[in-house]
């Protein structure tokens, strides 16, 4: 640990310390993971690395093997980069393939996370991007049990914060129905009746809304290589905007709800304003067994409309088993709308 610490060059190092309500773990251990992967980050900055941001992770695995990993970025866009989160999980899976037996199973315990500024330079708190919540969200490598570090630099001194997925994802373990029933309650959160009010939209819109989404579903007959078909409807300065999943291959698709923000930009301009979203679609790939989720929503998507054209106000309807949910997508992600980021 002695070497990490002069390694680091970090003088307040010892100054570290967790938040009160952290999820109790071998804090020492903790800190050390944080100070191994933020001088990984350093070394990601220092090689030219052309973004000039380096982000590291150490994730660790319930047989606690523990792996590294740096943001990688061959060039910007988003196809020929990668987080430094899921390159710390590949870099994860590896070793474990390499090292299994037979009684084994793939599962993230922590991940933590790190940029390569030293711990006594104030920044926003870290939280993965949508792109990685993604993996979190649909994936059987992490559960409920998975626990993310990250540092709060916005006071006098960094403080670790501990993150359940759930609370990156509250709605995690939710999922979504393809039964369509006209006689469903409308449950609606006081964050999303504040919504309705401010962007005058009444329970009537709702349902119309959601209507358009359950007939564009019924009537997708563009998904044969999935057998998933999922549609999303928008509503846009008040005008309704419409898309259906469409499958290219089997790895390939057109997301829909990009489509509909899409056609409303292309239509409305840059001032497009996205009030509310309503999704319906079956949950699992057609040939899927039911453990291994793809999901209706796209987190992606929405990581890509809500910095623009939408807001942590924006609707989101979701047709449940018992209910159809009326939330926003600020509930939907919370941590990254508390994040504060601004463009
Ligand atoms: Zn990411």
């Amino acid at each position: 640990m002695q070497k990490h610490l002069s390694e680091s060059n970090n003088s307040n190092i010892s100054k570290i310390s967790f938040e009160d309500n952290c999820i109790c773990v071998d804090k020492n251990l903790i800190i050390d993971k944080f100070i191994e992967a933020n001088i990984l980050a350093r070394k990601n900055i220092e090689s030219g690395n052309i973004t000039n941001r380096g982000i590291a992770a150490n994730v660790c695995t319930f047989d606690n093997v523990w792996s590294l990993g740096t943001n990688f970025n061959n060039t910007r866009n988003d196809i020929s980069s990668l987080c430094a989160e899921r390159s710390a999980i590949l870099s994860s899976y590896n070793n474990f393939l390499l090292n299994r037996n037979s009684s084994s199973t793939f599962k993230i315990k922590y991940l933590v996370l790190v940029s390569s500024l030293s711990f006594n330079q104030k920044e926003p708190l870290l939280v993965p991007c949508e792109d990685c919540l993604c993996w979190f969200n649909n994936s059987r490598y992490f559960d409920s049990k998975t626990t993310i570090f990250t540092l709060d630099k916005t006071g006098d001194i960094p403080l670790i914060k501990t993150f359940r997925v759930e609370q990156l994802l509250p709605y995690f373990k939710i999922k979504t129905t393809n039964e369509y029933s006209k006689k469903k309650n409308i449950e609606i959160t006081k964050k999303a009746l504040e919504s309705m009010k401010e962007f005058a939209i009444t329970e009537s819109d709702i349902k119309g809304l959601f209507n358009e989404a359950y007939l564009s579903y019924k009537n997708n007959d563009l998904c044969p290589v999935s057998n998933q078909k999922i549609s999303c409807s928008v509503l846009a300065n008040n005008h309704i905007f419409v898309s259906k999943k469409i499958d290219w291959t089997r790895r390939w698709f057109v997301e829909p709800l990009e489509m509909c923000v899409y056609k409303a930009v292309e239509k409305l301009g840059r001032e497009t304003f996205i009030q509310a979203i309503a999704y319906f679609g079956d949950e699992y790939f057609g040939n899927n067994d039911l453990l291994n989720q793809d999901g209706v929503v796209s987190i992606r998507s929405i990581g890509r409309i809500r910095q623009k054209q939408a807001n942590c106000k924006t609707i989101l309807i979701l047709n449940l088993k018992e209910s159809i949910k009326v939330l926003t997508i600020g509930e939907y992600l919370p941590l990254k709308f508390r994040q504060g980021y601004k463009i």
